[in-house]
């Protein structure tokens, strides 16, 4: 792929006042120019040394002319103001999605939130319930599915509202029949577009596409992919997500020394991205875990993004 930093009006930053196009009217745009959308996802730093990692990888990442970025947003608010103060400063250099998540939450307190997200420029929300507590800790929220948080955000703005979506079918689903349906409700509660978990299998991906239009769902389905680079850490996300990985690539994975693991890694996680487009994806969003190295091979590898 071609450096393309000359073409990248953000990378200058987004000019004051304009109005920051949302992800449905850039997905749009895209569709008719045949050229799929490129986005990268960060997390809120934890302390100062993860700060300069995440502003020094979005340089670099900015380079590669991203049409969006999304920043995630902790269970029960969490990590609030750190991922809010995140979006602030990205949304004045890129469009981008603020994720939102609803479990243990007030009406009164989101609303402020998706106030503040408006204030910051941002046009695009995920609307997310969040996973409660494991030990069972009663929530008492008053939103307590993404459904409800979809409703809410369209009752009290005018943002592009995005939802998960789960190509190896949500952990407390019964199948993806359920799964699509919920999307298809989502879609009908106003939801515009939905973004993946991790998968690691092109066939995942067409199953949910295809069943979810089965389903009626109309909306784009950004796939989500995660850059193999350090196999052991991405084995493990993958056990605790319910993603499955293809045997073959498992037993390469773990056969490997570090250095060869990444080269297998991170070699299949760009023909992934590539067979993802092939079989008709609007876009890939990469996982950068705040690191713009592997992120960018992806992007790179993958070529014809952005
Ligand atoms: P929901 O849509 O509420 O679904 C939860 C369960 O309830 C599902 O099994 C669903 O099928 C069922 N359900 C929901 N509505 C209905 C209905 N009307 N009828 C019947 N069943 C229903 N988590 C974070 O904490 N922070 C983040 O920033 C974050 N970012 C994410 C980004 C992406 C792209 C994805 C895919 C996930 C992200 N998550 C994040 C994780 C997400 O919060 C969890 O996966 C959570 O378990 C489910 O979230 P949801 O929005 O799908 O919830």
């Amino acid at each position: 792929m071609n450096d393309r930093s000359n073409q990248n009006p953000q990378s200058a930053g987004l000019e004051a006042g304009s109005q920051t196009p949302g992800v449905v009217q850039l997905l749009n745009q895209h569709k008719q120019s045949g050229k799929p959308t490129l986005s990268y996802e960060f997390f809120p730093p934890k302390d100062a040394e993860g700060d300069a990692v995440l502003w020094r990888s979005l340089d670099k990442l900015l380079e590669s002319n991203p049409d969006f970025v999304s920043v995630t947003y902790g269970a029960g608010g969490s990590n609030r103001d750190t991922s809010l103060a995140v979006v602030d400063r990205m949304a004045k250099l890129v469009p981008t999605i603020g994720h939102l998540t609803c479990v243990g939450a007030t009406r009164a307190t989101t609303t402020e939130i998706i106030r503040h997200f408006e204030a910051a420029g941002v046009s695009s929300l995920l609307a997310l319930r969040g996973d409660p507590p494991k030990d069972g800790t009663p929530v008492n929220s008053e939103i307590s599915r993404a459904i409800d948080l979809v409703e809410l955000i369209r009752e009290v703005s005018n943002l592009d509202v995005g939802v998960a979506a789960f190509p190896e079918v949500h952990p407390e689903s019964p199948n993806l029949a359920h799964d699509v349906h919920v999307l298809k409700l989502k879609q009908d509660a106003g939801a515009s577009f939905a973004m993946t978990q991790l998968f690691f299998t092109v066939e995942a991906y067409v199953n949910l596409v295809s069943a979810a239009r089965e389903a009626g769902v109309t909306i784009p389905i950004v796939p989500g992919v995660m850059p193999i680079s350090n196999a052991a850490k991405v084995l493990r996300m993958a056990e605790m997500s319910g993603a499955a990985v293809p045997a073959h690539l498992q037993r390469e994975l773990q056969n490997a020394d570090e250095a060869q693991a990444r080269v297998i890694g991170m070699d299949y996680s760009i023909k992934l991205g590539s067979e993802l487009l092939e079989a008709g994806a609007p876009g890939l969003h990469i996982f950068t875990l705040n690191f713009a190295k592997a992120a960018l091979e992806v992007a790179r590898g993958v070529g014809g993004l952005g």
